[in-house]
């Protein structure tokens, strides 16, 4: 199976869903993720915090947009080596990106073709009208590009149509463990990272020049995951909500649906210090 993330910044992809990817890796299965912008003006914490400081180092204020790309992108290879992705594609956008652009559409539409991903997974689209969001913005490229495979024809394209099985979306911020609670508007995959949750935050430990390394990773593991976990009945999770539906033939019950057990479920999933376990490094 092939997995394509397709997100707006350099550290989406390990923050949405590198465990994800990490346990796929494991089994086999090929990554690929592909990074619309560059993200030189998203948390530059490293270089704006230097101009605060008494003695600002020149090195780094002196650093020039091609400066902060390649650094970024440093720091991004570092992370994909860790969680698994196996090949990284940049178009290395300005960040500023704030709508759809038919364009960069047709490259996504052109990556997809050469790609051919069983299963696409990139951020939630929020709400569309909100275009302002890079994130939106980078969600309904994403799934334009991927319309426009769906329809290439190989006599025009060059390439026959592109099947994408499934899109999956992280980053929709509800957690209800029921389908009746908010009117089923939810999260309905859960992933379990907890395997894989130290190879997560080494992974976040590489974003060192937005801030993203040491306590914030530990922190976004142990507040974000871990409710997604508590949600699914494991210490981390990832969270998904699933573009398309999904059709079996028998109704289906998960294994952890059979295994999970009701009045210690809240202890298991509790066992794991994150901070005890992945100390930061020098500390
Ligand atoms: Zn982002």
């Amino acid at each position: 199976m092939k997995i394509m993330t397709i997100y707006a910044h350099p550290a989406d992809t390990v923050t949405n869903c590198g465990g994800t990817l990490a346990r796929h890796a494991d089994a086999g299965d090929e990554v690929v993720a592909l990074i619309l912008t560059h993200g030189g003006r998203i948390h530059p914490n490293t270089y704006a915090e230097e101009w605060r400081s008494d003695s600002p180092d020149p090195t780094l204020t002196g650093s020039g947009l091609a400066d902060i790309i390649a650094n970024k992108k440093h720091e991004l290879e570092r992370a994909a080596d860790i969680v698994g992705i196996g090949k990284l594609i940049t178009f290395d956008l300005d960040d500023e990106m704030s709508t759809v652009q038919q364009d960069v559409v047709d490259r996504v539409a052109q990556t997809v073709a050469d790609e051919q991903p069983d299963i696409v997974i990139c951020d939630y689209p929020h709400n569309p009208v909100v275009m302002g969001n890079t994130h939106t913005a980078a969600t309904m490229t994403a799934l334009a590009g991927i319309g426009s495979a769906a329809r290439y024809l190989r006599n025009l394209d060059g390439h026959a149509e592109v099947d994408v099985k499934q899109i999956f979306f992280t980053s929709l911020p509800v957690a209800a463990v029921d389908g009746l609670s908010l009117y089923g508007v939810r999260n309905d995959v859960f992933i379990d990272i907890t395997p894989v949750v130290g190879r997560k935050i080494a992974a976040m430990d590489c974003f060192v020049s937005q801030g993203y390394d040491g306590l914030f990773a530990r922190k976004l593991l142990e507040s974000n995951n871990g409710e997604f976990g508590r949600a699914a009945g494991v210490n981390f999770a990832e969270a998904y909500y699933r573009m398309r539906n999904e059709t079996h033939s028998l109704l289906p019950v998960t294994d952890a649906a059979m295994t999970a057990d009701p009045l210690t479920r809240h202890r298991s999933y509790s066992e794991i210090d994150i901070r005890a376990t992945y100390p930061i490094s020098g500390s």
